[in-house]
């Protein structure tokens, strides 16, 4: 693979991706989706400070942060030309994509750099590319390219993983009215609109599930696999209070409500609690953290079920 392929392959993927939302923006329920246009202004906006080629620059500084990973690499697999090395590499680079999804919604500090993808109550295209700069060009390259070269995956093979999760993770974002409700037999291996339709609820069943972004298998082996339950119409966002429409606000509102807790903390072990417990932690024991809440509705059921 040449440079020039590379090339190729980022212009085709960023084609697609602004083709898809142009459509999207312009042809599909527009009136209807009037209301929604203070977040796109949100999402201009973010796009605008992090820097469109930023963000699509992703790619490349993830296989930057792959090459550092690979000097250090615990052992090394096989190369770009050996075949049977692209499902190795797809489950390692999925398996840092699924733990760092995770502790970007179960440890508070990195919550607040991932909440500004969650904080939007509508989805779309450009839902799919706002993200907090922080987690673009730091977050995610390390996590994602530092880990799997760490963990031996070439690092060309890294960023062009990076590019096809850019791709499928962004396009699981059309919005409502491109998208259709399931998706047949993909349902069963890959990750889905649907599945990320859940992945944005902020109703409790689908809170902190479906991680990661190409395929399901993490998920199905973590257990964090939920499908998206017509008893149960997703209501998008986040439970804190967010101005979808501020940018400030969405994308440093939850930084803010952070440093408000840690200074009100009573002492150092709590400061540093707030910062690396789920959010929701409290230091007074009254905890409003996602699994206490599912572990509260679980018990209800069980008494509602068994009232002796
Ligand atoms: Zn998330
Ligand atoms: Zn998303």
């Amino acid at each position: 693979m040449t440079e020039q392929d590379v090339i190729i392959a980022f212009g085709a993927t960023s084609a697609i991706l602004a083709l898809v939302g142009a459509i999207e923006f312009l042809f599909f329920d527009f009136k209807k989706r009037m209301h929604d246009l203070s977040e796109y202004k949100m999402i201009v906006i973010g796009l605008i400070v992090a820097g469109v080629i930023a963000i699509l620059a992703r790619p490349l500084v993830t296989g930057a942060w792959a090459e550092v990973g690979s000097g250090f690499a615990l052992w090394h697999l096989g190369g770009i030309t050996d075949w049977y090395m692209w499902p190795i590499a797809l489950l390692v680079y999925e398996f840092c994509y699924w733990v760092h999804h995770w502790m970007g919604h179960k440890v508070r500090f990195f919550w607040c750099i991932h909440a500004p993808h969650h904080a939007p109550e509508s989805i779309n295209i450009l839902v799919g590319i706002n993200h907090s700069f922080i987690e673009s060009l730091f977050y995610m390259p390390i996590a994602l390219g530092f880990f799997s070269g760490l963990f031996g995956v070439d690092p060309m093979m890294v960023m062009l993983l990076n590019a096809l999760d850019m791709l499928w993770g962004t396009l699981l974002h059309v919005s409502d009215n491109m998208v259709k409700k399931k998706y047949g037999i993909l349902e069963r291996f890959m990750q889905t609109p649907s599945y990320h339709r859940a992945h944005h609820g902020k109703n409790l069943e689908y809170m902190d599930t479906n991680y990661t972004s190409i395929t399901l298998f993490w998920d199905t082996v973590f257990g964090t696999k939920v499908e998206l339950n017509d008893n149960n119409p997703v209501e998008l966002g986040i439970t804190s209070q967010v101005d979808t429409g501020d940018y400030l606000d969405a994308h440093f509102g939850q930084f803010k409500k952070l440093w408000a807790d840690v200074k009100s903390a009573p002492d150092f072990k709590s400061k540093v609690a707030y910062c690396i417990m789920p959010p929701g932690w409290s230091h007074t024991g009254e905890h409003h953290m996602v699994s206490t809440q599912k572990k509260q509705a679980r018990m209800a059921e069980n008494m509602v079920q068994s009232p002796e």
